[in-house]
């Protein structure tokens, strides 16, 4: 009898596991997508709007074109909305109104409503590391190219007729492009935004020379078109400021400055570094059609003159940056990084300390080090533009001692 019994029970919990019950039925379908968050970032040329996922989905939307309203129908049965997936967000900067989300059966619509018609692109990114599958909407802002052309213009205007000397410099990274991750929630996108402005600063300080920024809020900005602000600008100096990450280089520290290599690094890597710092344009998100011509190569007499005052701008201020913060110096380095390719002036990529060292982080986040480093690296380009045989005018205190350090030499 008690075997029959325990066979029964055998059975009966073989048909209850084969039978197809909502138990089973939920256990075996995939978990439903989530439209985790959806985002807006403000910068002077354009609105991005984008669309976390869960998983890739597919959608019906246009490429680009001209419209008040942009429907996205996303194509995921039993799609859910996120914490941070509002039905309604109000972005209202003047180029986006709102950005609705709503959600029935078959999957989700998102509606961007604009206060006029206006050029949008939209397109798909592919997930991949710590990022999520999205969908980017970028609305361009009415007139900003005419405007943004207008400013650089006028800035190098403005610098002929005041005789100065126009160093731009560009903070890596900005808006969904957060660049390397320190602990404590450290993003090298404030990093670099907070140093630029502060040897932005320092540089106004000084007679004769004048320094911008490519970008002074949080927002992307693809490799190329950084440089070419700085063209439009008739920029004398280019300056990118960066933050490692031994994530990619071993137990690292310290700090190395960066110019162009025409053939690639002798280093593997830097080599490897060049390579994560130019993969910002895929993870800040770059239209596939806009990837064209990232990679020029130009051998030409202005490029050589170009790679040779580069190497003495990186000379100059690694010296300055190693001789009196407490940062090591890795020395100077060459790689293929395709923020430094214009031919137009020296360019130079500083990859201030490691993020993800304990010890740096802490500095790297400390507003009088980045201060101190601002000073610094000022101090380097006053020194860069005395060796280079054009030396500008010096502010009486900030940058007496390197005044006093170029002309010791
Ligand atoms: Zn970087």
């Amino acid at each position: 009898m008690r075997m029959e019994r325990s066979h029964l029970i055998v059975i009966g919990l073989a048909l209850a596991l084969l039978a197809p019950g909502p138990r089973s039925a939920r256990a075996d379908a995939p978990p439903p997508v989530t439209l985790t968050s959806v985002r807006s970032w403000t910068a002077p040329a354009n609105t991005r709007v984008v669309f976390d996922f869960s998983s890739p989905v597919d959608a019906v939307m246009p490429d680009s074109g001209n419209a008040v309203q942009l429907v996205i129908r996303v194509s995921a049965p039993g799609i859910v909305p996120g914490t941070n997936a509002p039905g309604v967000l109000a972005v209202r900067d003047s180029t986006v109104d709102t950005v609705f989300t709503s959600f029935d059966p078959q999957g989700a619509v998102l509606a961007l409503h604009m206060p006029t018609g206006t050029m949008f692109r939209a397109f798909r990114l592919a997930g991949g590391d710590d990022k999520p599958f999205r969908i980017v909407v970028d609305v361009a802002r009415p007139t900003a190219q005419v405007e943004e052309d207008r400013r650089l213009a006028s800035v190098a205007a403005e610098k002929r007729r005041d005789r100065v000397r126009l160093v731009v410099i560009d903070p890596g990274h900005g808006g969904d492009d957060t660049g390397a991750k320190g602990p404590g929630g450290t993003l090298e996108k404030n990093v670099t935004l907070a140093v630029g402005r502060d040897l932005a600063e320092e540089l106004n300080k000084v007679p004769g020379v004048r320094a911008m920024l490519t970008r002074d809020g949080d927002f992307f900005i693809p490799l190329r078109q950084r440089y070419r602000i700085a063209e439009k600008a008739h920029a004398d100096l280019f300056i990118s400021i960066h933050c490692n990450s031994s994530h990619r280089r071993g137990h690292g520290s310290g700090t190395e400055v960066y110019f162009l290599s025409l053939k690639g690094a002798e280093d593997q890597a830097d080599q490897d570094l060049a390579d994560v710092e130019n993969a910002a344009d895929l993870v800040g998100g770059v239209p596939p059609q806009a990837e064209d011509d990232v990679v020029g190569v130009l051998y030409n007499v202005r490029r050589n003159a170009a790679l040779e005052r580069s190497q003495l701008l990186a000379e100059s201020l690694l010296d300055h940056v190693s001789s009196e913060l407490r940062v090591e110096s890795r020395g100077i380095k060459q790689a293929g990084f395709a923020v430094l390719k214009s031919v137009e002036f020296p360019s130079v990529l500083v990859e201030t300390a490691f993020i993800n060292n304990p010890r740096e982080v802490r500095m790297l986040r400390d507003p009088t080090f980045q201060r101190q480093l601002g000073k610094q690296l000022a101090s380097g380009v006053v020194a860069y533009f005395e060796k280079a045989g054009t030396p500008v005018g010096v502010a009486p205190d900030t940058l007496r001692s390197a005044a006093q350090a170029v002309r010791g030499q």
